[in-house]
């Protein structure tokens, strides 16, 4: 976020709360202006007046979804209306449906596949237009180890491999325009989304991630704040010879499960 004088507007997707809500705090600890934007209108607005109260700049949180393309639109016309740019984008909105391929329905596939793939194409288009004729921007993808393979996540596995390629060419195509596009693939961060499949499997959230813990190198599981401060890194300045990459963020390397 450093190198000119302007102060950066960063749009954050699904940041009402969990990873995107810690991405939206630090990047309003780096003095921008941030947009959150997430299903729960209610939610988001809350969540930008109290990311301002403690950061002391500007936020504003609006109702939006992103696989529709009326929604996104008339946000990032809104964002951009309130504050003269946008400069960043970080695709972060997510949904989870987990089953087993013999059960899982059609909708649980194009739900999965709407927010995940189609959102971050909405999102992106959307937002690039803005970026295109400022000649700069930085949109981070987030994808997920999960995209290596990982038994009862079909849909979300193929969503999130489909965004490390969507990452790889989205590069090629904007680097010429001073926009960098890269990607982040978590592994197991400590939010709702892990504790509801904590739920799911009949663990405590505590005894889940003990137990996840186990398996990885640092033997820690990740929290919100790890993403956050590889995206911040990502959407620096200091970063602008980092592109088309897909960093994964597990507490080690990563290996096929
Ligand atoms: P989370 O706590 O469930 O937060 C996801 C947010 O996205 C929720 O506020 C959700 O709103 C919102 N959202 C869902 N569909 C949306 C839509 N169509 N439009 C706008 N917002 C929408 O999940 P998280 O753990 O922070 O995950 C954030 C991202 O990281 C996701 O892309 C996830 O796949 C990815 N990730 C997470 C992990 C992990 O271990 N937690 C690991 C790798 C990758 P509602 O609550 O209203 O549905």
């Amino acid at each position: 976020m450093s190198d000119s004088n302007s102060v950066r507007t960063a749009v954050v997707t699904g940041a009402a709360r969990g990873i995107g809500r810690a991405i939206a705090e630090r990047f309003a600890r780096e003095g921008a202006r941030v947009v959150i934007l997430d299903l729960d209108g209610a939610a988001s607005e809350v969540c930008a007046s109290e990311i301002a109260a403690a950061h002391g700049g500007e936020a504003l949180g609006m109702g939006c979804d992103v696989s529709d393309r009326a929604s996104v639109e008339a946000a990032m016309a809104k964002a951009h209306g309130r504050f003269g740019s946008i400069d960043i984008l970080v695709n972060n909105a997510g949904v989870t449906r987990d089953n087993l391929i013999h059960k899982m329905s059609d909708d649980d596939w194009d739900l999965v596949m709407g927010v995940h793939l189609r959102g971050t194409f909405v999102c992106t288009s959307t937002a690039q237009r803005y970026m295109v004729e400022q000649r700069y921007g930085k949109i981070v993808n987030i994808s997920s180890t999960s995209s290596l393979g990982n038994r009862g996540q079909l849909n979300y596995s193929t969503a999130k491999a489909g965004l490390q390629g969507f990452t790889r060419t989205l590069a090629l195509e904007l680097g010429r325009f001073n926009i960098n596009v890269n990607c982040i693939a978590p592994g197991f961060i400590d939010t709702e989304m892990t504790q509801a499949t904590a739920k799911r499997l009949g663990f405590t959230p505590e005894e889940y991630k003990a137990k996840r813990a186990e398996t990885i190198a640092i033997r820690r599981v990740g929290v919100p704040e790890d993403v956050a401060n590889l995206a911040r890194f990502l959407c620096d300045d200091e970063a602008s010879y980092v592109n088309g990459q897909v960093i994964y963020l597990s507490g080690g390397p990563e290996t096929r499960r």
